[in-house]
Parts: C-alpha cells; sequence; structure tokens
C-alpha cells in the first residue's frame, strides 16, 4: 500500500551516488560465459580469469568487484565501468519462526517478483520466481491475476538464486531449486534454462539437475523440448481438476490444451527423463476436494508412476476460495492412497509471511503489493 518512486531507469535506488546520469550498466549474470571470455580476450585477459569470475560470483557469494581479490585490480575497474552483479534490489524481505525467508525482488524496471528460502532438516530450498505477473490464469493463484508483463531474463532468475545463497551461513549450500514461483517456466523457456545451465554446473552453483524441480501449468510443445534438452530436470505438473470440464474453470488456459495432451506429454517426459513425475493439486474446499473427483483422479493417474503433490489452497485477498476442511483434505487423501497412489500433502512452511505458493500479485511499476 506504500507508494514508492519510480526512478528512471539510468538510476538505481542503491547506485544513485556513482552518478545517476551514466547510462546502465550491463546485467553480468546475463553474460553466457563465452560472452564473458570474448569480453576478457578483446581485452587481453586470458579465459582463466572467467573462471575465476564465475568462482567468485556463484561460490565466493562476491557483490562487489573489487571484493575479487585475485583478479588483477585493473580488470576489476574494468568489469566495475560495464557491469553490475545484481541489477535489482531488496523490496521488501521477511523471515517465518521456521527459517524460512521470503524476498520481494524489485527489478531494475520497477517490476516485482518473489523468491523464497526454505529450510528443512539439511536441505536448503529455494523457490525462484520465471515472469513478471502469469498468463495463464489460474482463478485462485494471485500471479496471474492482472496477466503477465515480461519473461524475466538468465540474469534475473540468477540474481534471485544468489540473493538467497547470500543470506545463508558461509558454511552452508543450497541444496534444491524448484521453479514455482511467480510466472508459468515453459513459457520463459530460453531464460530459465538458461540459468538452470549454471544452477547445476559445477562451476556454477553445482546442483544437480536430480534436485531441481520446474513447475508447470503444462504446455505440451514446452515439456517436448524440455525432454529434447536431456537434462533429467524434475517435472511437476500443476493438475487440479481430474476433467477438462473442472480444470478449464479453474486452470482456464486447458480450454485451448486439454488433460490428455497434457498427461501424454508428462507421460513422455517421464519416459525420455526416467525421473519420477509430479502432479500438483490445489484443493480448493467445495470445488474439486470431493470424494468424486479424489475417485476420478485415482482413474486418471493409474498405470503411472507418480507423485501426487496435494496442496491446501492458500487464501489470496479478494478471492472467493476456501481451504478445505481437516476432515475433508484427509478423506482425499485417503481416497488416493487406498488406490496405490503416492501423496504428499505439502507442509505449509512459512505461512505467516504469505510465502506460500500463488500470493504475490504483479506489480509493474514499483508500489508495494
Ligand atoms: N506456473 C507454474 C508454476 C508457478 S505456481 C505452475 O502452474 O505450476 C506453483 C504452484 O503453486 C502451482 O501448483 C500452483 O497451482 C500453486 N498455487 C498457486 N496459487 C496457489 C494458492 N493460492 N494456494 C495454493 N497453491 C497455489
Amino acid at each position: 500500500m506504500t507508494s514508492l518512486p519510480v526512478l528512471p531507469s539510468n538510476q538505481t535506488a542503491e547506485h544513485g551516488d556513482e552518478g545517476g546520469a551514466q547510462p546502465r550498466k550491463a546485467h553480468l549474470l546475463n553474460l553466457p560465459d563465452d560472452a564473458l571470455k570474448d569480453w576478457l580476450s578483446e581485452r587481453g585477459y586470458p579465459a582463466f580469469r572467467g573462471k575465476q569470475i564465475r568462482r567468485w560470483l556463484y561460490s565466493g557469494r562476491a557483490e562487489s568487484f573489487d571484493s575479487m581479490s585475485d583478479l588483477p585490480a585493473k580488470l576489476r575497474a574494468k568489469l566495475a565501468e560495464s557491469f553490475d552483479i545484481f541489477q535489482a534490489s531488496e523490496a521488501h524481505v521477511s523471515t517465518s519462526r521456521d527459517g524460512t525467508e521470503k524476498i520481494l525482488v524489485r527489478l531494475a524496471d520497477g517490476g516485482e517478483v518473489e523468491c523464497v528460502l526454505l529450510r528443512d532438516g539439511d536441505r536448503r530450498s529455494i523457490c525462484v520466481s520465471s515472469q513478471v505477473g502469469c498468463a495463464m490464469g489460474c482463478v485462485f493463484c494471485a500471479s496471474g491475476l492482472d496477466g503477465v508483463d515480461r519473461n524475466l531474463t538468465r540474469g534475473e532468475i540468477l540474481e534471485q538464486m544468489l540473493r538467497l545463497q547470500h543470506r545463508l551461513p558461509a558454511d552452508e549450500r543450497l541444496s534444491h531449486i524448484v521453479m514455482m514461483g511467480m510466472g508459468e517456466p515453459l513459457a520463459n523457456l530460453p531464460g530459465v534454462l538458461a540459468a538452470l545451465d549454471v544452477a547445476r554446473n559445477p562451476d556454477g552453483l553445482g546442483i544437480s539437475p536430480r534436485r531441481i524441480t520446474i513447475s508447470t501449468v503444462g504446455l505440451p510443445p514446452a515439456i517436448d523440448k524440455l525432454a529434447a534438452s536431456k537434462i533429467p530436470y524434475n517435472l511437476a505438473v500443476s493438475l487440479h481438476a481430474p476433467n477438462d470440464e473442472l480444470r478449464s474453470r479453474l486452470v482456464p488456459v486447458n480450454q485451448k490444451i486439454g488433460i490428455e495432451p497434457v498427461l501424454s506429454a508428462a507421460d513422455r517426459y517421464f519416459q525420455s527423463s526416467g525421473r519420477r513425475l509430479t502432479f500438483e493439486y490445489v484443493l480448493l474446499g467445495g470445488i474439486n476436494d470431493s470424494e468424486s473427483c479424489a475417485h476420478e483422479l485415482t482413474r486418471v493417474l493409474r498405470g503411472r508412476t507418480v507423485m501426487m503433490n496435494v496442496i491446501p489452497y492458500n487464501p489470496v485477498e479478494g478471492l472467493p476460495y476456501k481451504t478445505p476442511s481437516k476432515e475433508s483434505i484427509s478423506r482425499f487423501k485417503q481416497i488416493l492412497e487406498s488406490s496405490g497412489v503416492n501423496v504428499m500433502f505439502r507442509q505449509r512452511k512459512g505461512d505467516e509471511i504469505d510465502a506460500a505458493c500463488g500470493q504475490l500479485r504483479r506489480n509493474r511499476g514499483g508500489k508495494t503489493k
């Protein structure tokens, strides 16, 4: 509800003292490895300098070129003239008692996305956004209420990961990534795959693709492209309903796609990646939580090796949906389990800071929610 000034695009709040009239620098996290190598060689520096820079960025947690102590001072100065390491700012950070931390990231153009760090035993998982807003229109999700503004760049996705990494003590590492923040990751495949390339690279964040999950509303051609990349990311498909009539009401993009093509694409992904599929199902009280929905769902899933991730609805201000009662949650679970479906009920972490899914509305212009 606070209204913040929108800065002209050649200034940032944090770097205002560096000379607001300068043109914006390039975002280093956006630069593919080859392009950094070329940039260095054009200035007479050997390729290994690129490796050093990457080490500083992804394991050294550097936020300034000055801190990259094994680079020649002249190179550090040249880098600082041309690049920013981070270009966004942290509009708000909230921490919950269970150790969950959520950052509301304000992008250089004023758009906002959120990302979350979850602590669970030894796990340090992060939930990352892929777009400002979302075009899929799921009726219960705040992210899509005002449509999509734009895709995030590779650098903007990586910056979320690094900002969360920097919140960990020096002896802790990120262990898991879920692309489940704002946006539809498969509608931004180039940005998402480029960022995840760095995430899984041993020279980057070094997180195995088996610990990386891409959550999608289910866009078959993009699922096939992902399968063709042959990188065994986990795929989570947001199903939310066992039939087309109900799914099209809850997930409007389903009108153009249909459940069957989504399931077939998921099957093809399973065949090519060997990774067990996850389906997600947001349980909305009185809408998709009935016994008949549960039975129908078991028929839809029959013969498939899947994990069913059931997520009780997190209330979104202004939306009419209800979190189902404890009884209907456990009845739903029991029906699925008794027919042999692997079911996981998502633990609600970070509840009191609204870090749960689907609760941030798009904001293009530097105003908070
Ligand atoms: N667009 C992708 C990823 C972002 S949403 C997708 O659809 O999967 C990540 C998950 O959060 C999805 O399963 C989504 O349905 C769920 N979600 C969205 N809004 C929610 C809400 N209000 N309560 C609970 N889960 C929600």
